[in-house]
């Protein structure tokens, strides 16, 4: 793709689970010329950005805009709110809970890793039944957040944060509550207010459909009072200089000014859309697809129909089937990029992503290329996904579609 003598014909097909495909609209804005960020127009341009994450993350708070990729807010959120040595409840549920936890633990934080045994942890959901048990018996209140991935992009599992909510209170335990919705967000229903989320942390390039580059923390009052005394050093990511700045639409540093271009638009666009009717339309997508894999009789990667993600499906691929040989030989003959296999599950799946700018014609055509593909590298198939999907998106809609033959 990025050899200057070669440009395949045709689009590059990016299905993997972030970044996703940037709408044209998106990278048109972008082009804008670049702007004083301490002249009027910036301030206007700040304010309105500001105004809409609020309206994503559903919250009436604050939500800190970062010049960095979603990692950077991983860290933001930690060493805002904690000390060294505080102990940290998180939950395995896949690569990115991992990282998460390595990053506590090289912060100084002591994280507490609860998870399935196994491979299990890894196909389920959060089980906010042994958070609660974890909460209750930690009597002496020594942990100090709870830290969960609302959607794991490493296997396609999509968490009830709302049940780990009703689990820390029915503990009656004072842990703050922090949530990765890097990949989540603006795909799959989220309510920072409504749950009772200290830190949401989210990120730029997966639902929000802009190019890596900058990523949020949606802080709660809780968070911003813990922030007053908590003495992990912090200082680009320090809160409170930023909120401070942003009351009139500036950032105490220069801000990503093209990057909020592509988020004032991707705003509107996904406000236009509907937010309820944007994670319809991930929710058939992903129906869709995994419709597909049934069909082709591979094995979804989540074992749990109740946590699906909208966002990506994952395919295990049969015993002594190499996923990434598979994954190289579909980008090789078809241009269509699919998620590798992360931590545990190297070379054993695949993902597909169908989150942002994605639509039923677009996940066809993926599905397509990984037809093909499979069939091409000799995976056995026991139908064929690229119909079953097409009957499922074929479906009359409710009253609108018109017959033309008789
Ligand atoms: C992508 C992703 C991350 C990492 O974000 P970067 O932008 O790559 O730093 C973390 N958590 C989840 C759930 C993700 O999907």
């Amino acid at each position: 793709m990025l050899t200057l003598d070669f440009h395949p014909a045709g689009r590059h097909f990016l299905q993997i689970p972030g970044p996703s495909p940037v709408p044209d609209r998106l990278l048109r804005a972008m082009s804008y010329p670049t702007i004083d960020h301490r002249g009027p127009e910036f301030g206007a341009l700040g304010l309105k950005v500001l105004d809409g994450i609020r309206q994503i993350f559903k919250t009436r708070h604050p939500v800190v805009i970062y010049g960095a990729s979603g990692t950077g807010a991983w860290e933001a959120a930690l060493t805002n709110t904690l000390n060294p040595g505080d102990a940290v409840l998180m939950f395995e549920t896949g690569h990115f809970a991992t990282l998460w936890k390595k990053m506590a633990e090289s912060l100084g934080l002591k994280p507490e890793f609860l998870g399935l045994p196994g491979i299990d942890g890894w196909r389920n959901g959060v089980r906010a039944d042994m958070i609660e048990a974890r909460l209750r018996a930690d009597t002496d209140q020594r942990i100090k957040a709870v830290c969960v991935v609302h959607n794991e992009t490493s296997t396609g599992v999509t968490s009830d944060i709302a049940a780990v909510r009703r689990a820390i209170d029915a503990a009656g335990h004072p842990a703050l509550f922090m949530v990765d919705t890097i990949s989540s967000l603006a795909c799959a229903d989220y309510r920072h207010d409504e749950w009772g989320v200290d830190v949401t942390v989210s990120g730029s390039q997966k639902g929000l459909m802009l190019p890596p580059g900058i990523s949020f923390n949606a802080v709660s009052p809780k968070a911003l009072a813990a922030s007053e005394t908590a003495t992990l050093p912090r200082s680009y990511w320090g809160w409170q200089e930023i909120i401070d700045a942003n009351r009139t639409g500036y950032w105490p540093y220069t801000p990503n000014t093209n990057l909020l271009y592509a988020l004032h638009e991707a705003i509107d666009m996904i406000l236009a859309e509907g937010l309820d009717n944007v994670f319809a339309r991930h929710q058939r997508l992903a129906e869709g697809c995994r419709r597909a894999v049934r069909a082709w009789g591979l094995e979804i990667q989540c074992a749990d129909a109740a946590v699906y993600s909208p966002v990506l499906t994952g395919v295990m691929m049969p015993d002594g089937v190499d996923a990434d040989a598979v994954r190289k030989l579909i980008y090789e003959r078809f241009n269509l990029s699919l998620g590798t296999g992360l931590g545990k599950m190297k070379g054993r799946m695949f993902r597909i992503g169908h989150l942002g700018d994605c639509n039923e014609l677009t996940l066809m055509a993926a599905l397509a290329g990984c037809e093909m593909g499979l069939r091409l590298a000799g995976v056995p198939l026991a139908q064929s996904g690229l119909a079953a999907a097409a009957a499922y998106f074929g479906e009359p809609a409710a009253g609108a579609d018109r017959r033309v033959a008789a």
